[in-house]
């Protein structure tokens, strides 16, 4: 009988309200209970007298030596204390709010107790007592602590535990190769589950788990590895015929050379494009590596090759700036753009969807909404991503749904480790983007306190007045009675008398859409010399001549978050600088602003990153696509 076909009422003593208990904790057969791995021991196992010291959490074995004895406090508090002999010695058990234990303690009964040692009093604190030879004993052992929610008390959980491995643990099968389990020295499958669950020793324990990571990794390899094998077998994606003298000329008519790596990633999405299965690319590089021309390059290889493409970007911002630059682009070969965004009219949006269905439209720029709501394409076969959407496998299924098979590229500018990449995207293709275009200035990064805000306002002066401009990021739209930390409006109101010779501009997400692009446009254009905004400009956003980019309160964001600000200036010619202004008072933000001080390089403040988060906070949990595991952990396992 296979494991995961017995469900888990099977195991005695799981009652049905409790088997809805173990199902909110995703746990439905025996397999999944089995799989319900703890993540540390707590030590029960009993210690002598002589061994343990004051303040010590300790596990003694003693026997009642005296009738127990209650005093009441009040009306719900009380302390139940009783003598116990412990190794020939009298100590003092005490039990705070604990007095129905009263009529249980028997005199010469044997007794496991576990709480906090006082020394001098002789006497422990109890938090958790138990009679020896009782049935489901926790005492006196390794004890696995499990994550729980809901009613399930840990108690019951290890009880229960004990239950069906007693009951189903010989089922148990191997189910990696011999050669394998040899070669890595793994403990057996049977005993690993055992041995996580109860081990004789933490060494054993974490020999156990090495056992149990290594075949979910594997496990999950396995999977992606099928997956991907299957979707390049299927020839239902669009073998895109690209003509080589063609990409050659679009990039001729580039106003630069294009860098060896982006020549190199252009050339692998054009090949994958060529491929009559579906392309599933994933395009890494730092902030400012020129992303967005490779778009270019595929949405212009598709559009030769008779196709509709479309570019999907997080913000409204980004989506008007990347059709400026794209129509600029474009136009000289006849290649019409348009947008689409959520703040559309609806004759607007009927205009631009008429287009579309027509095919008078080749290139679509847009939010989110452009691959949903009744969008309907004519031919569309390359859809580009671009900044932090990643396209899971949900949204390609809304787009075969619709009858479509178009080659997908997603862009990031947060690099991950390639091995990891490879873990947490393990269905897409990787390329990377490795090399910034010649001739950046790298960025000088600075971290200050509150008191120099007076010269870094000098200093912002010192380049505007040389033609260049600058951001000011804070981290809240207006004052806040709850958080002390800078607002846009304050501040921009403030940075408005300063510089009055010059124009500050104001930017945050409740402004309308059009305020926005007004704004945007108008920094864009160096009509706004400072602009003071949230991390609305965090991605994508694309000004050469912003050489400064201050951020206010910077102990309040990531790392990764202030390098893509950060990314937002040497993008040009012009030395530009990076002004962190902040109180770092935890040690992790300290660290953070000294790892933005030494480095300009994205995969390495990416590792960082990780490291001081964790990459469940790194990858956010609602976006990230990262599969949950149940022992491994992608950075301690690395
Ligand atoms: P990101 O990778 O952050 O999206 P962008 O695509 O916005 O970067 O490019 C950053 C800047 O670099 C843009 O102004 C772009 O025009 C410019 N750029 C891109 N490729 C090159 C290149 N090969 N040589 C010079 N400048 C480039
Ligand atoms: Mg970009």
């Amino acid at each position: 009988m296979l494991l995961d076909k017995i469900n888990i009422k099977e195991v005695k003593g799981i009652t049905p309200r409790k088997v809805k208990d173990l199902e909110a904790l995703g746990v439905v057969t025996v397999e999944d209970f089995f799989q319900y791995y703890p993540f540390r021991y707590e030590d029960y196992r009993i210690q002598d007298l002589s061994e343990i010291s004051d303040g010590d959490k300790v596990t003694l074995l003693g026997r009642i030596y005296s009738e127990p004895h209650v005093h009441r406090m009040g009306r719900t508090k009380s302390k139940l204390t009783c003598i116990v002999l412990v190794d020939n010695m009298l100590v003092t058990a005490l039990w705070f709010n604990r007095h129905f234990l009263k009529d249980k303690l028997k005199l010469g009964q044997e007794i496991i107790l576990t709480g906090k040692w006082e020394q001098s009093r002789k006497q422990m604190i109890v938090s958790e007592s138990e009679f020896s030879g009782m049935a489901g004993k926790q005492s006196g052992e390794l004890q696995p602590v499990y994550s729980l929610s809901g009613p399930v008390t840990q108690k019951w959980l290890r009880k229960s535990m004990v239950q069906a491995l007693g009951q189903f643990g010989h089922l148990i099968q191997e189910n990696l190769p011999e050669e394998l389990v040899g070669k890595n020295n793994l403990m057996p499958r049977k005993q690993a589950i055992l041995a996580i669950h109860h081990p004789a020793s933490q060494e054993e324990g974490s020999i156990a788990r090495q056992r149990i990571v290594y075949e979910e990794l594997f496990m999950f390899q396995l999977k992606i590895q099928a997956y991907k094998a299957i979707s390049h077998d299927r020839t239902e994606g669009i073998a895109h015929l690209i003509d080589s003298s063609a990409i050659r000329e679009f990039a001729a008519s580039l106003p630069f050379q294009l860098t060896a790596s982006q020549k190199q990633v252009i050339s692998e999405v054009i090949r994958d494009m060529r491929e009559p299965h579906c392309m599933n690319r994933l395009l890494q590089g730092d902030v400012g590596s020129g992303k967005t021309v490779v778009a270019a390059a595929a949405l212009f290889a598709a559009v030769k090759a008779g196709y509709q493409g479309a570019l999907m970007v997080p913000t409204e911002i980004l989506a008007e700036q990347h059709l400026k630059s794209f129509q600029g682009l474009f136009a000289p070969h006849g290649i019409r753009v348009g947008l689409l965004t959520g703040s559309f009219t609806k004759s607007q949006r009927k205009e631009i969807l008429a287009f579309l269905l027509s095919g008078e439209l080749n290139i679509l720029v847009g939010t989110h909404a452009l691959i949903q709501e009744g969008v309907y394409f004519r031919n569309l076969g390359l859809v580009v991503t671009d900044e932090q959407h990643r396209f899971g496998v949900n949204q390609r299924s809304v787009l075969r749904h619709k009858g479509l098979f178009p080659d997908i590229l997603t862009m990031t500018a947060t690099p991950i480790p390639r091995t990891l990449a490879i873990t947490a995207f393990g269905d897409m293709d990787v390329s990377t983007l490795g090399e910034m275009p010649k001739g950046r200035i790298p960025i000088k990064t600075y971290s200050v306190k509150h008191d120099l805000f007076e010269r870094v306002l000098k200093f912002i002066q010192k380049e505007i007045e040389q033609g260049r401009q600058a951001y000011v990021i804070c981290p809240l739209i207006e004052e806040s009675e709850k958080l002390d930390v800078q607002n846009t409006i304050d501040l921009h109101a403030q940075l408005q008398q300063y510089f009055t010779n010059y124009n500050v501009g104001l930017l945050h997400g409740r402004l309308a859409v059009r305020e926005k692009e007004e704004t945007m446009r108008r920094f864009s254009g160096n009509l706004i010399q400072v602009l003071v905004s949230t991390t609305v400009v965090e991605v994508g956003v694309d000004v050469p001549n912003a050489t400064i980019m201050v951020i206010y309160d910077a102990e309040r964001f990531g790392l990764s978050q202030l390098h893509q600000l950060r990314g937002r200036v040497g993008r040009g010619q012009h030395p530009s600088y990076c002004v962190l202004i902040a109180n770092a008072k935890s040690e992790i933000s300290r660290e953070r602003m000294k790892v933005m001080a030494q480095t300009n390089d994205g995969f390495e403040i990416a590792r960082r990153d990780l490291e001081l988060r964790g990459p469940g906070d790194f990858f956010g949990t609602k976006q990230s696509g990262l599969p949950n595991f149940r022992a491994a952990d992608l950075i301690a396992d690395y």
